[in-house]
């Protein structure tokens, strides 16, 4: 056991108990979400695949979403944002990967959705990117947080109505670089999503700059 163990031990995220960040009795309580569905009308698809009839020039290609934004994963995803432990990514993209691990491997880039850089500078980081690094880290696919800029402060999703949050969101972002972002399937990684309008936008602006496919991750779907 490393020093940094001794004096920080890990502990569940949920109960406490010290060895894991979730327990083996948390981790029971994780809620999969098992089924997959269509990002643009929301019904059943197999895969996450975007349905042929849903599918525009500009839309996701489709949308992979681990689990709800409950109980454990909820916990894990607020200590990351607000104490900064990045172990816990880890933690939370390896569940990610032990569930989804062909579908990431036929990606060029990995893009994190970004925050805005004044949010970024208070909190000091952005968790998203945490979660796309160490998901690239392990498939050996290159992230790249240049790509996609908040072009300006949008007010925090939480909270808002559903069309307030389209409105708030709209004409948000830009992309950069599109001679690297041309031609490429793109993987966008966020840690939770709600209303997916967000990567809605995202994937419009990497597919104006030439992306072949862009394919939403997220960690968890919820509130
Ligand atoms: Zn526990
Ligand atoms: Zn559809």
């Amino acid at each position: 056991m490393s020093l940094l163990n001794l004096l920080f031990p890990r502990r569940c995220v949920s109960c406490g108990k010290i060895g894991r960040y979730f327990c083996s009795n948390c981790f029971k309580k994780i809620k999969y979400i098992d089924r997959s569905f269509c990002p643009v009308c929301r019904r059943y698809s197999f895969d996450g695949s975007v349905h042929a009839a849903c599918l525009s020039p500009w839309s996701l290609n489709g949308l992979t979403v681990m689990a709800h934004y409950k109980g454990p994963v909820k916990q894990a995803i607020k200590m990351i944002k607000y104490r900064y432990v990045s172990h816990l990514a880890e933690e939370l993209s390896g569940l990610f990967l032990e569930k989804y691990p062909s579908f990431l491997n036929k990606l060029d880039i990995l893009v994190p959705v970004p925050l805005h850089h004044q949010r970024e500078k208070e909190r000091g980081f952005n968790q998203s990117l945490i979660i796309a690094r160490c998901l690239g880290k392990n498939l050996n696919i290159s992230v790249r947080d240049d790509l996609l800029k908040r072009k300006r402060h949008t007010r925090p999703q939480f909270g808002l109505k559903i069309n307030d949050r389209k409105t708030n969101i709209r004409d948000a972002f830009r992309s950069y670089h599109s001679e690297v972002i041309s031609g490429k399937k793109i993987g966008l990684v966020d840690d939770v999503a709600t209303t997916f309008s967000t990567l809605r936008e995202c994937a419009q602006e990497l597919k104006k700059s030439g992306a072949r496919s862009v394919w939403a991750f997220v960690i968890a779907h919820g509130n």
